[in-house]
C-alpha cells in the first residue's frame, strides 16, 4: 500500500494552499458554523463560495457539462483537506453541492439541471432538505406530508421538522406522500419546492448551542408544478437514497476530526491540571492516547474509502462506518476538551472569562447534533450489521 501523493498531486496541493492563503480573510478562519441566519453573514458566506467556485474549487467532481471540473477524487480530497486545514468556513451551499446537485445529475430532467445546477454551484440559491417529520426521523419512509396531484400541480399539506437552513433557503428538496394506499416505500415522491411559494411558513427552533440552525416548516395548500418532480412519481425512495448516500459522505469529514484532535492536544499542553500541563497527567494521557488511536484508525479507513473511490468500487457500507466513527469521535474529543478545561468548560460564549472564544463548549453541543443528523449512530450500526455483516434484521 502506497499512501503517498504523486509529485503532480503535491504540486496541486501547494497551488490550492497558496490560493486559500491569498483569498481567505483572517477573520473568516474558525468562524462558527451556525450564524448564517444573519443576512450580513449569509452574504459573506455566499461570496466565499462564489470566490471558490470562480477558482474552480466547487463542484470539482461534477462533469464539465454541468459546470464542474470533471476533477478526479484525489484532487477533490486535496481541496477539502486544505480548506479544513486552513480553518475555512464550511460551504453555505453544501446541501446543494453534495446532495441535491448530484441527485439532479443522476435523476433530474435536462430542464431541472439547466435551471438549478449553475445557481447551486455559485451559491446564488441555497437549498434545504425536507425529509424528517414529527414521528418520521429514523423511520423516514413513514412520512405523512401529502402531495395530491391536481391537474399539472401538486397540492402539498403537512409538516417537516429539523430542517437546517430553511430560514434562508431558496429551495427545498422534499419527500412527500403521493400514494397513501401503496406500501410505505412505494408511495413517496421527491419534489423541488420554491421556499417562497404561498402557504409555506418557517418557524426556527433554538438548539442548545443557542443558535437556530434548524426549523419547523409548515405546508398549507402549497402548489408545486408537476415538472418539479425528480424521477418517477411514487419512486422517490430510490431518489432519496441516492441523496442519503451523498449526505453520509458529506458528514464523514475525517480531516476535520484530525484537526479537532490536534487542537485538543494543544489545549492539553496549555491548560494546567494539578499544577502541571494537563497533557502530563497520567489519566489524561491515557484518554488522549485512546482518542489518538481512534483518530488513526479512522484515517486509515478513510484511505481505504479513497482507494475504493479511485478504483470506482462501490463504497458499500464504508460511508456509514465513516459517519458513525467520525461524528462520535468529534463529540468524544470535545467532551475530553471540556474535561481538560475544568470549570472553564462550562462557560457560555458570552462570558468574559471564556477560553478559546468558547469554541469547545460550542463544539460539544454542536457535534452531538451531527451524531443524530443524517441517520443516528444506532441506525448506522443497523446498516453496518445488516447490509455489511449480513446479520439478521431486528424486529
Ligand atoms: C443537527 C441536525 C440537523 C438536521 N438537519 C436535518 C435537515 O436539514 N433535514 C431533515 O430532513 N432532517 C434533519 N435532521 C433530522 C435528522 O435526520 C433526524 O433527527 C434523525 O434522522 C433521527 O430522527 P428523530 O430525531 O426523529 O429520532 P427518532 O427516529 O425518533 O429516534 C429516537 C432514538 O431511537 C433510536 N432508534 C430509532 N429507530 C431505531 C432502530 N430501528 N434501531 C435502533 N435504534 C433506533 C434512534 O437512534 C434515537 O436514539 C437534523 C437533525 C439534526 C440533529
Amino acid at each position: 500500500m502506497d499512501l503517498s501523493f504523486t509529485p503532480e498531486q503535491e504540486a496541486f496541493r501547494r497551488r490550492v494552499r497558496t490560493w486559500i492563503k491569498a483569498n481567505l480573510p483572517a477573520r473568516e478562519r474558525d468562524a462558527q458554523p451556525l450564524d448564517a441566519a444573519d443576512p450580513k453573514r449569509l452574504r459573506v458566506l455566499k461570496d466565499w463560495q462564489r470566490k471558490l467556485y470562480d477558482a474552480g474549487y466547487v463542484g470539482m467532481g461534477w462533469p464539465k457539462e454541468f459546470g464542474g471540473q470533471g476533477a478526479d477524487v484525489v484532487q477533490q480530497t486535496i481541496v477539502s483537506e486544505e480548506l479544513v486545514v486552513a480553518r475555512a468556513p464550511g460551504l453555505i451551499g453544501m446541501m446543494g453541492i453534495l446532495m441535491v446537485g448530484p441527485t439532479l445529475i443522476q435523476h433530474g430532467t435536462d430542464e431541472q439541471r439547466r435551471r438549478h445546477l449553475p445557481k447551486i454551484l455559485t451559491a446564488e440559491e441555497i437549498w434545504c432538505q425536507g425529509y424528517s417529520e414529527p414521528g418520521s426521523g429514523s423511520d423516514l419512509a413513514s412520512l405523512k406530508t401529502r402531495a395530491d396531484l391536481v391537474g399539472d400541480e401538486f397540492v402539498i399539506n403537512g409538516q417537516k421538522v429539523w430542517t437546517s437552513n430553511a430560514q434562508f433557503a431558496d429551495w427545498m428538496f422534499c419527500l412527500v406522500r403521493t400514494d397513501p394506499t401503496a406500501p410505505k416505500h412505494r408511495g413517496i415522491s421527491y419534489v423541488l419546492i420554491d421556499m417562497r411559494s404561498p402557504g409555506i411558513s418557517v418557524r426556527p427552533l433554538i438548539q442548545m448551542t443557542g443558535d437556530a440552525g434548524f426549523n419547523e416548516v409548515f405546508f398549507e395548500n402549497v402548489r408545486v408544478p408537476r415538472h418539479n418532480l425528480v424521477g418517477e412519481l411514487n419512486q422517490g425512495w430510490l431518489v432519496a437514497n441516492a441523496t442519503l448516500a451523498h449526505e453520509r459522505n458529506m458528514l464523514g469529514m475525517t480531516t476535520r476530526t484530525q484537526q479537532m484532535f490536534n487542537s485538543l492536544l494543544r489545549l492539553a499542553q496549555s491548560c494546567q491540571r494539578g499544577g502541571r500541563p494537563a497533557a502530563d497527567d497520567p489519566v489524561m494521557r491515557q484518554k488522549l492516547a485512546d482518542l489518538m488511536i481512534r483518530v488513526e484508525a479512522m484515517k486509515y479507513h478513510s484511505f481505504r474509502q479513497l482507494t475504493d473511490a479511485i478504483k470506482k468500487r462501490s463504497p458499500g457500507i464504508g460511508a456509514s462506518v465513516n459517519k458513525l466513527v467520525s461524528t462520535e469521535l468529534n463529540h468524544d474529543i470535545a467532551a475530553t476538551a471540556l474535561e481538560v478545561m475544568g470549570s472553564y468548560g462550562t462557560l457560555a460564549r458570552t462570558s468574559r472569562h471564556v477560553l478559546n472564544r468558547g469554541t469547545w463548549p460550542f463544539e460539544f453541543m454542536f457535534t452531538l447534533g451531527l451524531v443524530i443528523g443524517g441517520g443516528t449512530s444506532q441506525i448506522q450500526k443497523n446498516i453496518i450489521s445488516e447490509r455489511g455483516l449480513g446479520m439478521p434484521r431486528m424486529g
